[in-house]
């Protein structure tokens, strides 16, 4: 087995994004009413090469998203930027690692956001798997009110449901093992969005969790600091803990999408520190 990141472009969001000021609607308002940008922060994809099959887990940015400042969503309009070209969508870069379209077996997404879901026309003949929650917030007029882009989706999308059982995997209550071998395993990390999804990769004694957007990077993460658009900050702040407590039973290395350490933690397979 072999893990690549994919870099699929960088992304620049308000830094009351990143550390949720407040609790509830004034901490999701306060995004808003923030002058200050993040800098550039890497969309990072990933490729899990398994003996079982070629999985990829988030498609990354698309080249439209560059046209952001356009979009009528004012979160879109005026509380994102994005930069990337054709070059950098994720189609192109699999098959620079030799990777084509008919190689990869299944894509998970760990939620639907615009940044996740930009590169699924890449993917006409993966086996595409959401969690139906999540699919049900973006779809329609009603996932576009939430910033979701349901008229971007490829006319073919039509996703298997990624259904965890009530089975717990470490701190986390639900699960679903996406390989017979047993070594990669969705598990629920609910918060940034209600149904978001992270994945656990069992590497060589090591566990890489591919975190989505859980937190923007490690060190929120530790500190349980919840993001500025979770929806509830009790259910957000369970989710770090629960992932922390992972790093505290084993030797973990957390991959945030969006963590500008991310790529360089995976390739010296470099785990949370144990610091209290
Ligand atoms: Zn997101």
């Amino acid at each position: 087995m072999r893990i690549h990141a994919i870099q699929t472009g960088s992304v620049r969001i308000k830094t009351a994004q990143v550390e949720g000021r407040g609790r509830g609607l004034r901490r999701r308002l306060a995004i808003f009413a923030d002058r200050n940008w993040t800098g550039w922060l890497p969309t990072y994809a990933w490729v899990i090469d398994h003996p079982e099959g070629i999985i990829v887990v988030d498609t990354g940015q698309g080249a439209h998203l560059v046209d952001s400042g356009k979009s009528l969503h004012p979160y879109i309009r005026w509380e994102t930027a994005f930069q990337i070209d054709r070059e950098e969508e994720i189609g192109p870069l699999l098959r620079a690692l030799g990777i084509g379209p008919r190689d990869v077996k299944r894509v998970v997404l760990t939620h639907l956001h615009i940044d996740h879901d930009g590169g699924l026309a890449h993917f006409p003949h993966s086996e595409i798997f959401v969690a139906p929650g999540e699919l049900q917030t973006a779809s329609g007029w009603a996932g576009s009110l939430r910033g979701y882009q349901p008229n971007r989706w490829p006319s073919w999308f039509d996703p298997k449901p990624l259904v965890l059982a009530p089975e717990a995997f470490g701190p986390f209550a639900a699960s679903k093992r996406l390989t017979e071998a047993g070594d990669v395993v969705a598990v629920a990390t609910p918060g940034h969005t209600a149904h978001h999804l992270s994945i656990i990769v069992e590497y060589d004694g090591t566990t890489l969790f591919l975190a989505g957007d859980t937190s923007y990077d490690e060190a929120l993460m530790l500190a349980g600091r919840v993001d500025g658009v979770s929806a509830n900050d009790d259910v957000a702040s369970a989710t770090l803990d629960a992932i922390k407590r992972l790093t505290r039973i084993r030797p973990t290395v957390y991959l945030p999408t969006h963590d500008p350490e991310s790529a360089n933690r995976l390739a010296r397979r470099q785990v949370v520190p144990c610091n209290d």
